[in-house]
Parts: C-alpha cells; structure tokens; sequence
C-alpha cells in the first residue's frame, strides 16, 4: 500500500533490520526499542490492524502465531518474551499495518 512506512520496508524501498523473512511475513527490530530485543512482526499482505484481519483466514493467523514463537526462538528469548498488538489509535496504534510487538529483556506491566 502506497505511503506506508511497513509496505515500504517489504519492498526494499526504505531500510529496515530484518530478522526473519518469509513468503508472507516478516520481521525487523523497533527502530524506537522500548525494550533490549523489540521486534515487529509484520505479515506483508496489508492489513490495518487485527480488526481486519478476514475471520476466516486461519492460514494468514496460524503463521503469523507461528512466526512470532520462531523469531523469538531465533532471537534466543524464548520463555521470557511479551507479544503485543495495538488495534487502533485509541489503543496506541501509530503504524495502520498489522503488527505484532515482541519485547524482552525487561519487565513489563501489565
Ligand atoms: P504501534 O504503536 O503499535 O503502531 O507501533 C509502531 C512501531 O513501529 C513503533 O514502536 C515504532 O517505533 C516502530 N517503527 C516506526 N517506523 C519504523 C521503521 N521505519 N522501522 C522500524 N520500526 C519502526
Ligand atoms: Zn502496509
């Protein structure tokens, strides 16, 4: 989708520190880390947010479910790490395209 930061990213148009990637996701550090390892992952197929995620695309959340188990696997975080998805603005949502929040290495309420 045109002017947006993550679509951007997927297509090479803007850098990005890319940790994993695969046909349909991808993952890259936070560029404002909020933690010692935050990393977005971010399916490439353009959704706003969770909200539009289609009810009936298990493929889509199964694998984005199963990247974010692999990459903090990856990432050595492995039982110590926070996923976190923000729906819309009222929650905090800054980027309109789907992504998930790892964040480990420090304590985090709630
Ligand atoms: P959210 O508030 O859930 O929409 O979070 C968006 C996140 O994207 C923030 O933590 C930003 O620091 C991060 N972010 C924004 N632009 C970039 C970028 N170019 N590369 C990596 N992370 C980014
Ligand atoms: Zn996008």
């Amino acid at each position: 989708m045109q002017n947006c930061i993550f679509c951007k990213i997927i297509a090479r148009e803007i850098p990005g520190d890319i940790v994993f990637e695969d046909d349909s996701i991808i993952a890259f550090r936070d560029i404002q880390p909020l933690a010692p390892v935050h990393v977005l992952v971010v399916p490439k197929e353009h959704y706003r947010s969770l909200d539009e995620l289609p009810s009936g695309d298990l493929l889509n959340a199964g694998n984005i479910l199963l990247a974010i188990k692999n990459v903090a696997e990856q990432l050595g975080v492995s039982g110590g790490y926070k996923v976190v998805t923000n729906c819309g603005e009222p929650a905090g949502q800054v980027v309109p395209h789907l992504h998930f929040h790892i964040l480990a290495g420090k304590k985090f309420v709630p």
